[in-house]
């Protein structure tokens, strides 16, 4: 099945090139649907790390593509600009908290983080506090594999050693420990409170996926500790960003995972869902105070600028996607999404190498209580049909929020077999 010129000479996602993990070759893909070379058809547990959230080869979709592709795909966006950054920027606003005004346009997640980085250090230098430069961040956050992205990933997961002193050293608290719907366990805090109290006068910001960590471990946590994380913010003058470039358009169950706590960040990166998954495209938004005080610093501009800023392709189909969204009752949909995750997974608990289930919104992650063998478990799914990607311990699911009531119970059904075949493999 793995293509031979695909197996010697291309990369793929965290692989190694002397002992490559098979591939599986995709014809098309459609709806929750991923049809491969040989015919055969899998249903879609991961919406392709969390973007096609209308699923593949969406009509819709698909238009609003072809009819910019016939204006144009691609303009320069210094000294120029267009429709679709501007409707997608006028709905952006809408969208999200309240305090955001300005949208920088970048092209990948990874980007949006390090351009959120830079806003909040050029913010201090413009305020007179150049020694504001570092960053604060909580262990099994992940916010991108770029080099300063990186440098604010869990140390372990994200294997920081490799890289030595060539990566900066950001301080690192524990991870919020009281889970979502647990009670809120007024000592999580502190450790962050303590971190921020003795090191206030050299960071510029505390970055933090709310509500969701994501790929550093899918963890669930109480939104108490991001209220609590805003006020030292406030208190000791740093700035918040939150990602919700994983966490955005619905998956949690709120548009955006701020939501749960009603906790307004400085800034703000998006990326993933923002084009349905069709392309490349990823925003950082901020306030009005800091986008001015930055420029009214010594630069007198923001230091940034992407060849393929606002990509118009790419803000056409965001504006779709983002328009489909909320045109239909998401909401109802998420929480169909929820209770077919929890009916399926939860019984998983009984068994004694399961950890953990946790379902938040469309997402539900089974934890074992062992290291899974992915190459293997990845090819039991395909055999049964199904596409899910296990990493570490965790066997996840984030379907595509157009997943039919019957294919993900399918889905589910396959996914729970499995994990039940997994008794003796540890
Ligand atoms: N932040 C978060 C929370 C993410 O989940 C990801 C992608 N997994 C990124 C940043 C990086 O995005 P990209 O892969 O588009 O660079």
């Amino acid at each position: 099945m793995t293509d031979n010129f695909d197996l010697e000479h291309i990369w793929h996602p965290y692989t190694s090139m002397t002992q490559p993990l098979p591939t599986f070759k995709v014809k098309r893909a459609y709806g929750a649907t991923i049809e491969l070379d040989d015919g055969r058809t899998l249903i879609d547990g991961m919406s392709s790390w969390w973007c096609a959230i209308h699923g593949y080869n969406h009509p819709e979709l698909n238009q609003a593509v072809t009819d910019q592709l016939q204006n144009m795909s691609h303009i320069m966006f210094g000294g120029l600009t267009h429709d679709p950054a501007i409707e997608l920027g006028k709905i952006l606003l809408k969208i999200t908290p309240p305090s955001l005004d300005k949208i920088f346009y970048a092209d990948s997640g990874s980007v949006a983080v390090e351009v959120a980085l830079k806003m909040a250090v050029q913010f201090w230098t413009a305020q007179g506090q150049p020694q504001k430069t570092n960053f604060i961040t909580t262990r099994s956050g992940y916010h991108g594999d770029t080099w300063n992205a990186m440098s604010v990933c869990d140390p372990v997961t994200g294997m920081h050693q490799i890289f030595g002193t060539s990566l900066p050293n950001r301080l690192f608290v524990a991870a919020p420990q009281t889970k979502f719907h647990e009670e809120w366990n007024p000592q999580d805090i502190a450790e962050l409170e303590q971190a921020i109290q003795q090191n206030h006068e050299k960071l510029a910001a505390l970055i933090i996926e709310p509500i969701v960590q994501g790929a550093g471990g899918m963890r669930f946590y109480h939104p108490e500790y991001l209220r609590q994380a805003k006020a030292l913010c406030e208190k000791y003058h740093l700035l918040l960003i939150f990602d919700e470039i994983a966490t955005g358009f619905g998956r949690t169950g709120k548009l955006f995972a701020w939501e749960h706590a009603q906790v307004e960040p400085d800034i703000m990166c998006l990326g993933k869902g923002l084009t349905g998954g069709y392309m490349t495209l990823s925003a950082t938004l901020t306030t009005k105070h800091v986008a001015e005080t930055i420029s009214r610093g010594e630069a007198g501009v923001f230091m940034h600028g992407p060849t393929f800023m606002a990509n118009p392709l790419a803000c056409a189909v965001a504006l779709k996607s983002t328009q489909l969204l909320i045109e239909q009752d998401w909401q109802a949909n998420i929480k169909r999404i929820e209770q077919q995750l929890s009916q399926h997974l939860v019984p998983l608990n009984q068994l004694d190498y399961v950890a953990d289930v946790r379902v938040l919104g469309a997402i539900g992650v089974v934890e074992l209580t062992f290291n899974v063998d992915m190459k293997t478990l990845q090819q039991q799914f395909v055999d049964r049909g199904i596409w899910i990607r296990p990493f570490g311990k965790l066997v996840y699911v984030m379907p595509p929020y157009v997943i039919a009531q019957q294919e993900l119970s399918d889905l589910l059904e396959q996914l729970v077999d499995v994990v039940k075949t997994l008794q003796g493999a540890h």
